[in-house]
């Protein structure tokens, strides 16, 4: 069994905030090792809406081309509401995203163990470093680990699952440089192109009393509910579609615990609400600051910022995710905001969303 001291940083996690955190050490020439569980880039449940500050960190290390999101339209019933960017959102395939992110990692020196679990963690003390076993039979000691597990805790607990999600590729562009998006009851979902000939939709829907099955009915049924919907599919073939059914965490602040010389990064820090589309930059983001605290040697001081930074994003995102959960209130809210879009873009500033 290989033991050997590592004073490189852990990370643990390889989606897009384990990946940019990689990315941001090897930038600082910090050497880093990155911790995978299955394999960069395979297929998860999320959007692909890219916010525009984090459109501009991926496009500062030439990941793309990304397709750029000037507009969006929200719709509630018969109610649209448009508004554009100051500066461009993004829409790109995640799963791209993160190989092109590791390909740029391995490129500057970077280590990626992929398929690679971490079995057992023996948490660092202030006298003793982090103890990792993982699933080759390897251990590593570090002083410093960075936890980019995004919906699973550090070490095994039950997550829960109170939201459906389905996501699908298909080879139509609805409305070039949009993101629409549609509120439902209990459920809502975006459509954007991530390339010139393909887009994705993907639908959150809040788990009631009844206990379905979960299969691509939902979907269905969600598109037969709105009159919009129905326009939009009723000339897309799906039968070609990628599909993926799934189930979504809740989106909160993780109770993480305080051990020492620990960086909790993206959706291991807190899962933000999709109704916002911030959750990528929140990964990317988190990660680049964890990277600059480590190197300042003040992990105390990443852990206040980011769990403010975190909250922020939260408020704002529940606010926005219970007013797309009912088309009513959206009926409500759009006349208003209509008149005055003023509010709108104050928050998105808020939200780091301009
Ligand atoms: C329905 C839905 C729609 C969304 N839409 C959008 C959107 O349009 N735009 C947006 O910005 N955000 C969106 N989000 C949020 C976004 O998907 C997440 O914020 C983002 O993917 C989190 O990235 P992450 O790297 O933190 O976590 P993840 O992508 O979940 O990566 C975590 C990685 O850690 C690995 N891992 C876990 N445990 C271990 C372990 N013990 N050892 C090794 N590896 C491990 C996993 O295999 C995984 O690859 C959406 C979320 C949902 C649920």
């Amino acid at each position: 069994m290989a033991n050997h001291h590592s004073e490189v940083a852990v990370i643990i996690g390889g989606g897009i905030s384990g990946l940019s955190c990689l990315n941001a050490f090897l930038d600082r020439g910090i050497p880093a090792v990155l911790i995978e569980a299955t394999h960069v880039g395979i297929p998860k449940m999320c959007g692909e809406f890219i916010a525009p500050p984090a459109v501009k960190l991926l496009e500062q290390w030439e990941i793309g081309p990304i397709q750029e999101i000037h507009h969006v339209e929200f719709r509630a019933r018969k109610n649209k509401f448009n508004m554009n960017f100051s500066h461009y959102a993004g829409g790109f395939s995640r799963s791209e995203a993160e190989l092109l992110l590791a390909k740029r990692a391995l490129n500057k020196g970077g280590i990626i163990k992929e398929k690679t679990s971490i079995d057992k963690l023996i948490p660092a003390t202030e006298d003793l470093p982090y103890q990792l076993e993982l699933s080759t039979g390897e251990i590593i000691t570090t002083k410093t680990a960075i936890f980019a597990t995004g919906k699973f805790a550090a070490q095994q607990t039950a997550v829960s699952m109170p939201y459906y999600g389905i996501k699908l590729h298909f080879d139509k562009i609805v409305s070039p440089n949009r993101l629409l998006m549609f509120s439902c009851l209990n459920a809502y979902l975006g459509i954007i192109p991530i390339n010139n000939t393909v887009s994705n939709c993907t639908c959150l829907i809040k788990k009631t009393s009844s206990n379905k099955i979960l299969d691509k009915n939902y979907f269905y049924e969600l598109v037969q509910s709105n009159d919009g919907l129905q326009q939009i599919f009723q000339s897309i073939d799906l039968n070609n579609a990628k599909w993926l059914v799934g189930h979504a965490p809740e989106f909160q602040l993780k109770k993480n615990p305080a051990w020492p010389n620990a960086f909790w990064i993206g959706d291991a820090l807190a899962g933000i609400h999709p109704a916002i589309g911030s959750g990528f930059f929140h990964g990317i983001l988190s990660g680049i600051l964890a990277a600059e605290y480590y190197a300042s040697m003040t992990p105390d001081l990443y852990h206040h910022e980011s769990i403010l930074l975190a909250k922020k994003k939260l408020r704002y995102s529940k606010l926005i995710h219970h007013i797309l959960l009912s088309p009513s209130l959206g009926t409500m809210v759009l006349p208003f905001v209509k008149k005055y879009p003023g509010i709108v873009n104050w928050l998105l500033e808020k939200i780091h969303f301009a």
